[in-house]
């Protein structure tokens, strides 16, 4: 492959250009943590690493002295092969040198040499050797295990020194399929860029790409296997294109690209203090979407007026099993309420399950991993009435840090009336353990999510027990649709667009209006410009979206007159292809110059605004 470039495609999940070496993250049998380590800490690891070596070639020695006597001689040879490669430079020598050169953990590192030899090894033409591939795997096995079990590496806290990766070329991350845990613990690491074979568009993993703002292409079917380690790569995140050793005049025309897309940013990021007010003088609030309470000043430096959604889930994962009590969670809470200064902070109760299972940590955590259908079994609310000391717990939480501002409660997924009562009564119930502890909280509002479509159809019911509503319609689309939205082979029916989607969105936002009930739409349609006109035009003022997102939606926003838009829905919801009516009749509105990406980028939108 060497000197001749590949493209693969994929779905483009994350705008943008990212260049740089491929750093290929296998998918192991074991769950390997994958960290830079500090340059001091580099001998320690590397002493980490042959010291787990020691083990394991004990533990071979102890398997052969162990050999009843008249073991067939095959049998004891077999076993020397384990210690062959145990001495093999080109597993240990190699795997140091991942250390030593990239700083990974030496985990990482051995998984990184497993992925490279594991292809030498698939390329031989000789079944023997090709086969010895197993027994490569299994001593690979043997050393992570041994690792996990021993001393951790001396890594720096998330967020610290991670950024100093010693390396002058940017990394970009290859794996078969990243969990939305291990993204989170990538989000404030040194990738520019990511690659995944499978995913969808709305998967989770695509979702924390997107907070991160680096570009990213998934469902690129096999780029993991067409990809080697250190490989120079191209991740179109526009096109959802991956370019694999690119000639020079490609790589040219991409590092312009990159340089006008970083122009384009900035020239946004001059709205950042610009009130989002329409045309015709509608207030809109925009508002971010957040993962961590660390990502609230981020939100507030976007320009974004209050937190729609904080995906309190991503607080339960990557603890090794271990759920943050009514403190931590009462902290992380209230940091995320005080980074706000004063705005609103929602707060969606966990959301577990589906795509974002919690490790084997209950019994029904575990039925979960058995099910076919996890998008349809115990998630979200589900799963937080089945544990119900622990959804008490987190409202507790919740209610306490209502203390420091104001707060939001929403909960994801409701779908009845039945899981409606059991909901409010938990509450109560946290309300009378607060008065009994003696603790001090604060009034919430409450909400509900409208993701399912029986939801939106029995929309009164929930309009009378819940302050205000929120449209996910990452979810609204996926269960009306009856499309995993985590899934590449049928990602090509994932379409917002659909007039049922559509239609479902319309009649929330109308009713919520007239019950005189907030409305917001917190999925990634109210962060996608093509949506703006469409959504404002069926009266929705409140869009919560990724920071990064806000000042290319406050572009669109400046320039729409709903009062000249609101009309035309009914003819869009109407035809049969809403998205080409929208830009036809919208277009005609604004002058011929409204739809589209170009007219997003016009410079005279800014100096205007
Ligand atoms: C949604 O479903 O639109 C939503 C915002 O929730 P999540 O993407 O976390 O499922
Ligand atoms: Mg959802």
């Amino acid at each position: 492959m060497v000197g001749m470039s590949i493209q693969i495609f994929g779905l483009p999940v994350s705008r943008g250009v990212a260049i740089g070496r491929a750093v290929l993250v296998a998918s192991s049998r074991i769950d390997v943590p994958h960290v830079f380590i500090d340059p001091t800490l580099i001998d320690g690891e590397v002493a980490r690493l042959f010291a787990a070596r020691d083990v394991v070639a004990a533990e071979f020695d102890a398997l052969k002295r162990d050999l009843p006597a008249d073991a067939p001689a095959e049998l004891a040879a077999l076993l020397d092969v384990p210690h062959m490669l145990l001495q093999d430079e080109a597993l240990m020598g190699a795997s140091a040198d991942w250390i030593r050169q990239r700083h990974y953990n030496a985990e990482w590192a051995l998984s990184a040499q497993l992925e490279v030899l594991a292809r030498h090894f698939d390329e031989m033409e000789d079944a023997y050797l090709r086969e010895r591939k197993a027994d490569l795997e299994q001593v690979v096995e043997r050393l992570l295990r041994s690792l996990s079990r021993g001393v951790p590496s001396a890594v720096p806290a998330p967020g610290e020194g991670v950024h100093d990766f010693g390396g002058d070329e940017p990394l970009v991350l290859v794996a078969s399929d990243i969990a939305p845990a291990d993204m989170l613990s990538f989000k404030r690491s040194v990738f520019k860029g990511f690659v995944t074979d499978v995913g969808g568009k709305t998967s989770h993993t695509a979702i924390v790409a997107r907070s991160m703002d680096i570009p990213a292409v998934v469902g690129a079917r096999q780029a993991s296997n067409l990809i080697r380690q250190d490989d120079c790569i191209i991740i179109d995140g526009d096109a959802g294109l991956v370019i694999v050793d690119p000639s020079p005049i490609v790589l040219e025309e991409y590092r312009f690209r990159q340089r006008q897309s970083e122009l384009e940013r900035s020239r946004l990021a001059r709205l950042r203090h610009t009130p989002a007010v329409t045309l015709d003088g509608e207030r809109v609030e925009l508002v971010a979407n957040i993962e961590m309470p660390e990502d609230a000043p981020v939100a507030l430096e976007a320009g974004a007026v209050g937190v729609g959604l904080f995906r309190s889930e991503f607080l339960f994962m990557n603890r090794g099993g271990h759920l943050p009590d009514e403190e931590e969670q009462y902290d992380a809470y209230r940091r995320a309420v005080e980074a706000m200064k004063g705005l609103p902070v929602t707060i969606r109760t966990i959301d577990i399950g589906a795509d974002k299972p919690l490790e084997g940590m209950t019994p029904s955590e575990l039925r979960q991993e058995s099910v076919l259908n996890p998008a349809l079994g115990l998630r979200a609310i589900r799963w937080s009435l089945s544990e119900p000391s622990m959804f008490r717990r987190q409202l507790r939480a919740l209610l306490r840090a209502a203390v420091h501002g104001p707060v939001k409660v929403m909960i994801p997924m409701l779908s009845n009336l039945r899981e409606i009562r059991q909901t409010l009564e938990h509450v109560d119930h946290a309300r009378r353990q607060l008065v009994e502890a003696g603790k001090p909280f604060g009034e919430v509002e409450l909400g509900a999510m409208i993701e399912v479509p029986a939801a939106a159809l029995t929309l009164p019911v929930f309009l009378r027990h819940f302050d205000f509503i929120s449209i996910g319609t990452n979810d609204l689309i996926q269960y009306t649709l009856a499309i995993d939205r985590t899934d590449e082979e049928v990602s090509h029916l994932y379409d917002p667009w659909n007039p049922a989607v559509l239609g479902l969105i319309q009649a929330s936002i109308t009713q919520a209006r007239a019950a005189g009930r907030g409305v917001s739409v917190c999925g990634e349609m109210a962060g996608d410009p093509a949506f703006t006109e469409l959504l404002l035009a069926m009266g929705l003022r409140t869009f919560s979206m990724h920071p990064t997102q806000v000042a290319a939606i406050k572009q669109r926003v400046l320039r729409v007159d709903t009062r000249r838009l609101a009309p035309l829905v009914p003819e869009v919801l109407a035809s049969d292809d809403p998205e080409a009516a929208c830009a036809e009749l919208f277009a005609a509105v604004h002058g011929g110059g409204a739809a589209g990406g170009a007219w997003m980028a016009s410079p005279s939108a800014l100096q205007s605004a």
